[in-house]
């Protein structure tokens, strides 16, 4: 894929931890700031209070609770913000329907991310992308991919694949930190891989490993290595009895 895709060069961005395993991403620019994902409204806006920032754009990747639980009561507090996310009928707040190939620009700040299309995990998946950085929801984990809920494997290997095709130093913001199981798994696939033998020393200690950048992600995610989709469904499959 060759697309020309924003930069954002004047945003810092830092996890918020949600209920067991989640992370809320936010980002950050100057005194506004931009969350990715809120499942959980109180250590989001607790975070945004602690930074003294005002929050004025969501950005959600899916459908699932995890994702959007705290939507409506950020909305209370910021009546201002403007929401983006994929069509569903059954969003009851107001909010944008983004699609593949939408630039988003996000109001009062330089902020602007491109739309990709991810089905797999579910339909609606999209994921939101700079020239650095990509927050990809339940699409890709590190070493690792979303659980197939409504899509066919065909449709999440296509999905997958556009992101292998984006710049190997795009950092990965993943909505969930499933990294030491992940690995664990992954070695059962491709034991002799050097990369992923280093990766999993390195991390093994570490209890925030995300983000994470492509070029890692495609040295040593098996579903990032499969070359068919024939070959990711046995590895999905394998990983969803393990
Ligand atoms: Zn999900």
């Amino acid at each position: 894929m060759h697309l020309n895709l924003p930069e954002n060069n004047k945003i810092n961005i830092f996890p918020i931890k949600a209920f067991k395993d989640n992370y809320i991403w936010i980002i950050q620019e100057k005194n506004n700031a931009v969350i990715v994902d809120p499942g959980e409204a109180k250590p989001s806006l607790n975070k945004l209070k602690d930074m003294n920032l005002e929050l004025v754009g969501i950005l959600i990747t899916h459908k699932h609770f995890d994702h959007i639980g705290g939507v409506e009561e950020l909305i209370k507090n910021f009546p201002k913000v403007k929401i983006f996310g994929p069509e569903n009928n059954e969003f009851r707040f107001k909010y944008e329907i983004v699609k593949e190939g939408d630039l988003i620009s996000i109001l009062n700040t330089t902020i602007k991310f491109y739309v990709i299309e991810t089905p797999g995990h579910t339909l609606d998946h999209l994921v939101y992308v700079d020239s650095n950085h990509l927050f990809c929801g339940d699409t890709l984990f590190v070493c690792g991919c979303g659980r197939l809920f409504e899509g066919s494997y065909d449709e999440m290997f296509h999905s997958l694949s556009k992101i292998s095709s984006l710049k190997s130093n795009t950092k990965i913001y993943c909505a969930h930190e499933y990294t030491k199981e992940n690995i664990k798994f992954a070695l059962t696939i491709d034991s002799k891989n050097k990369e992923l033998n280093d990766r999993s020393r390195k991390l093994q200690n570490i209890e925030i490993t995300v983000p994470s950048l492509l070029k890692d992600e495609l040295e040593t995610n098996p579903f990032l290595r499969a070359k068919t989709s024939e070959e990711f469904k046995l590895i999905r499959k394998k990983k969803d009895e393990f």
